[in-house]
This record gives C-alpha cells, structure tokens and sequence, in this order.
C-alpha cells in the first residue's frame, strides 16, 4: 500500500483505493512529519517550479549538498534550519532528513535536476524501505527541470528523437557495465546523453568513451557539450566527436552525442524527427528556400 504526500488526498492524485486510504488515515498517528525530496532544476533560479519553491517555503529543515543550498534564493532559507555536506556524503544527507521527518519537522532534502534522474529520490526510498518506514512517513517526490532537458534547449532541439541516459561514473557502476551500455546504445542509434562525464579523477573514462563511440559512429556526428546550463558561466560548445577537447570537460557538464540523422544549423543542434522524408510541405518549403 502507498500513503504519500498532503496534496494527494486534495487533488485527487492519490494512487490507493478507497480501503487503503482508510487504512491509510487511520494509521495517520504515526505520520506527523513530512519529507520532500525536491528537484530545484539545473540552476537557474528562473527553472525551479513554483511546487518546489512551495515546498521549500514550507519546510522547517532543508537539507542538501552545499552546491545546490547555495544555488537557492537566500529568501527561502531564511529562518529555516539548513544542513548542507560535501560530496559524497548522500547517504548521510539523506538520513538526517529522513531522522528530521521522523522528529515531526516538514523537511525537504533538496536535490539538483530532477530527483528521481542520478538524484535523491531513490535514495531515499531505498533507506526508507530498509527501515520499512515509507507509509510511515508523509513522503512527496517533487519533479526538476533536469539538465539533459536545459542543455537540450540550450542546444537546439539535439533529443527529438530517441535517446538513451548514461552516467560516465564509474564509481557504482562497473566501468565494463558502462561500456556495454554505450556500446548497445550506438547499435540502436540512439542519441546519447553522457551525465558525470569526467572528474578529476577520471579523466581517462571520457577519452575512452569517445573512443568507443568513434568506432562506430562516423567523425562527423555532431556533439553538443554545455557546462553550468542556466548557472553563472554557463558555456555552450557544438562540435563533432573526433573535435571534442576532453580537457574542456568537467563534472559540471553535460554531453549529447547526435545519432546518425542529427545535423548542425545555423549554430543549432537538430536531430530531425522524420517530418522531411512523410511530409510533402516539407518538400514545399525546401523549394521555397531555395528560390530565396
Ligand atoms: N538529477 C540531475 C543529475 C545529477 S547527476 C538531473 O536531473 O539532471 C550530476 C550530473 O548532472 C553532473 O555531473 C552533470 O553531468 C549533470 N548536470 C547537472 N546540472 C548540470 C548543469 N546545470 N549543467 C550541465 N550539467 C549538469
């Protein structure tokens, strides 16, 4: 049975039968604090969603890595507790919220992106359910703008068609894993978005990735690399995969590999999404252009 979240009875959004919210209600003694694990988006202050702003807002704790704290408008911290640690230190962040929700205190544990793509969401669930406590806990997954959507945008319109996420980390994931998935993912012609691409100390991963993806894909398929999308230095670079400099790239950027079809335009990433070849105004237009 699942028991989440304030605005679940309100609006009509929860996913339990008329019994279990009973059920549900009844045991609602136990449930006296709350936990938000909220997605603030890539950082921008203008991407963050009014439901995280509000639910930020309502919190009395905040928790977070010190990097995504900071990148909060100070106004909604303000008079709240906050606990910010390092990287690294998820699994720590994630029980002290979780202790806070337990103590009776509205928390958010605040995570970059969305929470439930390489952020806390998951997290979370695991530990509660390792202490069986997640319909003991009023729970609420809040969704972020993640970065592969900024950087997209940021790039044109690269995943129009489909993609698949891979995390260049190596540090949960056995590296051959990473390489098997990169590997079946070029047989598939997907477009290919690289999270965690590099750090500094492993560097050497991303130059072996490149190299995988050079055997397969031709020298020309273009890449779109954005650093901090729509924070302070964002940095924007189209090129193709013999042209990426590695060094460029840091754990602060994201990568997206063009497929086969993906071309560049007027400084614009596209990957069509087949409209040219089924439509004949396509034809129409081309022609027009031409005569322009
Ligand atoms: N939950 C996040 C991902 C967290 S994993 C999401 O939904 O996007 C951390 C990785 O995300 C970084 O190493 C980087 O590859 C990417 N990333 C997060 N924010 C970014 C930003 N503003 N610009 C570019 N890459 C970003």
């Amino acid at each position: 049975m699942r028991g989440i979240s304030n605005s679940s009875g309100k609006d009509g959004r929860n996913r339990c039968s008329k019994t279990e919210v009973q059920k549900f209600n009844n045991s609602g003694s136990l449930k006296k604090g709350s936990l938000r694990v909220v997605g603030i988006g890539p950082g921008g202050s203008e991407h963050i969603t009014k439901r995280a702003i509000s639910a930020i807002d309502k919190a009395e704790v905040i928790v977070g890595y010190t990097t995504y704290i900071e990148l909060l408008e100070e106004g909604l911290k303000k008079g709240k507790e906050v606990i910010s640690t390092g990287m690294m230190k998820e699994i720590e962040r994630c029980k002290i919220a979780i202790e806070k929700a337990k103590q009776g205190k509205s928390t958010a544990i605040v995570s970059g992106g969305d929470p439930g793509i390489y952020g806390m969401a998951g997290l979370i669930l695991e530990l509660l359910s390792l202490e069986d406590l997640i319909d003991k806990i009023n729970l609420e997954i809040i969704p972020g703008v993640p970065a592969l959507c900024a950087a997209s945008a940021l790039l044109g319109a690269p995943i129009m068609h489909d993609f698949v996420s891979i995390s260049l980390s190596d540090l949960m994931t056995p590296w051959e894993l990473i390489k098997k998935r990169i590997i079946l993912a070029l047989e598939g012609d997907f477009v290919i978005v690289l999270y965690n691409p590099s750090s500094k100390k492993r560097k050497r991963k991303l130059k072996e990735a490149i190299e995988l993806i050079r055997e397969k894909r031709e020298d020309k398929v273009p890449v779109g690399i954005v650093k901090d999308a729509t924070r302070e230095g964002e940095e924007i670079i189209i090129t193709d995969i013999r042209s990426i400099d590695p060094e460029v790239v840091d754990m602060r950027t994201i990568l997206i590999i063009g497929n086969s079809t993906t071309k560049i335009h007027d400084g614009f990433m596209i990957t069509p999404r087949g409209y040219e070849d089924k439509y004949e105004s396509f034809e129409k237009f081309k022609a027009l252009r031409k005569k322009l």
